[in-house]
């Protein structure tokens, strides 16, 4: 059995992206080591010069002297690939060490990553986040946790100082919550945007529908949250890829559908972001298929 996890314990933390970067920086700030990893040169540079990290120059060198190794990396394949891979983590892992994977991975795909660690005696814990760029860098995502409840328990600390911490269920279950969330996160957005392209055609001013909502049981997460900071400055600079939500939405509609479940405003919404996604690339920011519906107005007349 591990014991709780406690600076200044070794951390090693792979994917150091829009999020990963400031995830890791936060255990540093904490008083945990890091042994920092990620396919960009750039990006593990450009990390490594204003947070005092290791840079093993492999992913083996990095699990070679780390009890708890995080990945933070665009999808499960991915995740998969540097845990079992050839020269992977897990070829070099020592005996009792945990794996926290908080990217948003395929629910279904992390119980079978897990099962394939747990012959090789690694626990995994699932420990997908929501909140966006500015919470992961003032600490505050909100962390949905799956996996042995004890083992959870062991790494509540480390994960608590980068947001608040939430045991979703058994492994699997953080990755399941996470899907369904932006889901729902995505849905907001679509409807309030259809909402208010309707409203503008007819003559309302976008900011006054945006307050009148706010005060009213129309608003949600995108006319209080989004609408405000992104959309109506148009600065469109969310930080999440439009990318990473077209699949956030297909891996919720991989569960939706494995347990037989209502599917249509899924399936629309993640059609939705598979069509802006096809339009302006998989590195637009998420929150510009509100000008991708302004678009096709438009485009009807
Ligand atoms: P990102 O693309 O900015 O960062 C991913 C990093 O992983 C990059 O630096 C990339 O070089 C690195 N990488 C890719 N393949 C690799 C490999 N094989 N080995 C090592 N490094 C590799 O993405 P992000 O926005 O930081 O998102 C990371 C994860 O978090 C995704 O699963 C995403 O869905 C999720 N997420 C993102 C946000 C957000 O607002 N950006 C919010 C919540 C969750």
């Amino acid at each position: 059995m591990a014991s709780k996890i406690a600076p200044p314990e070794k951390i090693g933390f792979i994917g150091l992206g829009n999020m990963g970067g400031p995830m890791a920086r936060r255990l540093a700030g904490a008083g945990y080591k890091l042994a920092v990893f990620d396919a960009s040169k750039e990006a593990a540079e450009k990390f490594a010069a204003d947070t005092p990290c290791e840079t093993p120059a492999t992913l083996a060198d990095l699990a070679r002297d780390c009890r708890v190794v995080v990945t933070m990396l665009p999808d499960g394949y991915i995740v998969r690939n540097v845990l079992l891979g050839e020269h992977g983590v897990a070829s070099a892992l020592a005996k009792d060490s945990i794996l926290i994977d908080m990217s948003s991975s395929s629910p279904v795909g992390t119980r079978e990553t897990a099962a394939e660690l747990a012959k090789l005696g690694f626990p995994l814990i699932d420990a997908p986040v929501s909140g966006g760029v500015r919470k992961a860098i003032d600490g505050t995502l909100a962390i949905m946790a799956g996996g042995d409840a004890a083992l959870i328990e062991d790494c509540r600390d480390l994960l608590s100082t980068m947001g608040k911490v939430f045991v979703a269920g058994g492994v699997g279950c953080g990755h399941a919550m996470k899907s369904l969330n932006n889901f729902l996160s995505a849905s907001n957005l679509a409807t309030a945007a259809e909402a208010v392209i309707a409203g503008q055609r007819f003559g309302l001013d976008p900011k006054v529908m945006i307050e009148i909502l706010n005060a009213s049981t129309g608003k949600n997460s995108a006319t209080e949250g989004k609408y405000p900071v992104f959309i109506l400055t148009r600065t469109f600079n969310s930080g999440f890829f439009m990318g990473l939500m077209a699949k956030d939405l297909r891996l919720a509609l991989e569960l939706a559908e494995s347990t037989g479940s209502p599917s249509k405003l899924l399936s629309d919404t993640k059609d939705l972001w598979e069509a802006a996604e096809e339009k302006y690339g998989f590195k637009s920011d998420s929150v510009e298929v509100v000008r991708f519906l302004e678009e096709l107005a438009d485009s009807d007349g």
